[in-house]
């Protein structure tokens, strides 16, 4: 069965104006260790595609290597990258 993935337009507080399309899990599950216990959080929609583009920046990864997928781009190359004001996350 194929995992459900879905791509939303993204922008980034790190590159103001930039905006791209990225495929991202619709699911995820964050887990963290610690010396006494692990932690786990799950994230859906919204929640997990904020959770894979934090964990991209802490693998040192942008939003503008990530958007570069062209099967991300639902329509045109044209609208892969606005570089209007909207607001970004
Ligand atoms: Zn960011």
């Amino acid at each position: 069965m194929p995992k459900a993935r879905s791509a939303e337009e993204e922008g980034c507080l790190s590159i103001p104006g930039f905006r791209g399309y990225v495929i991202r899990p619709q699911f995820v599950t964050v887990r963290r260790r610690t010396p006494r216990r692990t932690f786990e959080i799950r994230g859906e929609n919204l929640l997990a595609r904020a959770f894979c583009h934090e964990l991209d920046h802490l693998n040192g990864r942008a939003i503008s290597a990530a958007s570069e997928h062209p099967e991300a781009r639902p329509d045109s190359a044209a609208r892969s990258r606005n570089y209007g004001n909207k607001a970004s996350g």
